[in-house]
């Protein structure tokens, strides 16, 4: 990848769940986002005191059929996202 700019990044992870499904994500980097007190502009759950990258799951698994909130919840569960 490696754009060298800043702004959305888009990555495909493998499913956690069945290793075979695709799973559009995108996320942003940290060094732009923590640096501002960014609390209104996070989606939802984001937290502002990690300095990690934003990830946003945009798909569910097609191949085993979970959820995009499920396919989330088990990225952050794995500390993958
Ligand atoms: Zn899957």
């Amino acid at each position: 990848m490696g754009f060298g700019v800043y702004g959305w990044q888009y990555e495909v992870l493998k499913c956690p769940f069945c290793d075979k499904g695709e799973i559009s994500c995108k996320w942003y980097p940290s060094a732009v986002t923590v640096k501002r007190n960014a609390t209104a502009s996070l989606p939802g759950r984001g937290s502002v005191s990690k300095s990690k990258e934003i990830w946003l799951v945009l798909s569910g698994c097609k191949a085993c059929g979970k959820t995009q909130e499920e396919v989330e919840a088990e990225f952050r569960k794995r500390g993958i996202i």
